[in-house]
């Protein structure tokens, strides 16, 4: 990418998490000719922590992350994310395995949902069973004894 603002080795998917900010036309700072530069959107609702070394360096690129910050006001950092190319494929994939566990999770209830339920009448008719063979037993039990 060559938009003032983000660095070289971001993704092309990574510019969605910046977003464009006047700062005026002034010779030595790092604006467009309109005077726009790109400026990191620490809240966007898709920033996700990627892999570091300690809290400071991308483990895939060696940059310097961004910070992560929760979508209500506050200046709590919640985590970081490169945006290089494989701290984006790790992030994307992490999301694709959590769907896929929601989804296998969906699929398994609804699985269990359609067993066959128990059947009320054949219970019925073992209990009516065993109370008619319990009944012939002490019968005879009963004649038996007087
Ligand atoms: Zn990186």
């Amino acid at each position: 990418m060559n938009t003032p603002g983000i660095p070289d080795y971001a993704d092309e998917r990574a510019a969605k998490f910046f977003r464009r900010v006047f700062i005026g036309k002034n010779p030595g700072n790092k604006a467009d000719e309109n005077g726009y530069l790109m400026s990191w959107d620490s809240r966007h609702e898709d920033l996700e922590a990627s892999k570091t070394h300690g809290s400071n360096y991308c483990a895939y690129c060696g940059n310097r992350p961004y910070p992560i910050q929760p979508s209500s006001r506050g200046y709590d950092v919640t985590g970081h994310m490169c945006i290089c190319a494989d701290a984006i494929n790790e992030v994307e994939i992490n999301r694709s395995i959590e769907k896929l566990k929601n989804e296998h999770i969906s699929e398994i209830h609804k699985l269990k949902m359609s067993k066959p339920k128990a059947c009320d009448d054949v219970k019925r008719k073992i209990l009516e069973s065993h109370i008619s063979r319990d009944s012939y037993y002490l019968d005879k039990m009963l004649k038996s004894v007087l």
